[in-house]
């Protein structure tokens, strides 16, 4: 469907857009039916949006998606990056196994038994949900949080955003 005007939906789409990756808003009523569990998703390198997303977060959605489909079609400066984020992060800080035990709740994921392909998906949701909030400058309470979790934090946020914007970059010098 078309979003509304002024929607969230709709800023995320236009946002997706920017890197030439197919999006879909999909009606509340199917999404129910469909059982979906997240307010949005991404699959083979495409997003789909929930119509009705909240507005307290407003501009996380699109980022956030955007991150999975790097990782989706395999972007070779992401996957470096994915596989260096555990040296970042600061495992004797308990705020850093915070932020693993969600995002490992989040994919259905047991900590203590991952296999490769689960590592890559439990890191790539890290960086999906803090680059969500990093993104559009919503880390509302995480701040102090994910300063505790990172040995330096700003060098990661600003090596994923810059990886984010390259990849804009490159996909927009593809198809744009
Ligand atoms: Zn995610």
């Amino acid at each position: 469907m078309t979003p509304i005007d002024g929607s969230v939906a709709q800023e995320e789409q236009q946002t997706v857009q920017e890197f030439y990756i197919p999006s879909y808003v999909i009606q509340d009523e199917i999404w129910e039916k469909e059982n979906y569990r997240e307010p949005a998703f991404a699959s083979h390198g495409q997003i789909y949006f929930r119509a009705s997303l909240p507005e307290e977060y407003r501009g996380t959605f699109g980022k956030h998606e955007i991150v999975h489909v790097m990782c989706q079609l395999r972007y070779q400066l992401y996957l470096d990056f994915i596989e260096r984020v555990p040296e970042m992060l600061n495992f004797t800080a308990k705020e850093a196994g915070r932020i693993m035990e969600g995002a490992a709740e989040h994919c259905g994921i047991d900590l203590f038994n991952m296999s490769e392909d689960e590592t890559i998906r439990l890191y790539d949701e890290i960086n999906a949900i803090l680059w969500g909030h990093i993104g559009s400058g919503k880390l509302f309470g995480l701040e102090e949080q994910v300063r505790r979790a990172f040995f330096d934090f700003d060098a990661y946020a600003a090596e994923l955003r810059s990886i984010y914007e390259k990849f804009k970059h490159d996909r927009q010098a593809q198809f744009g």
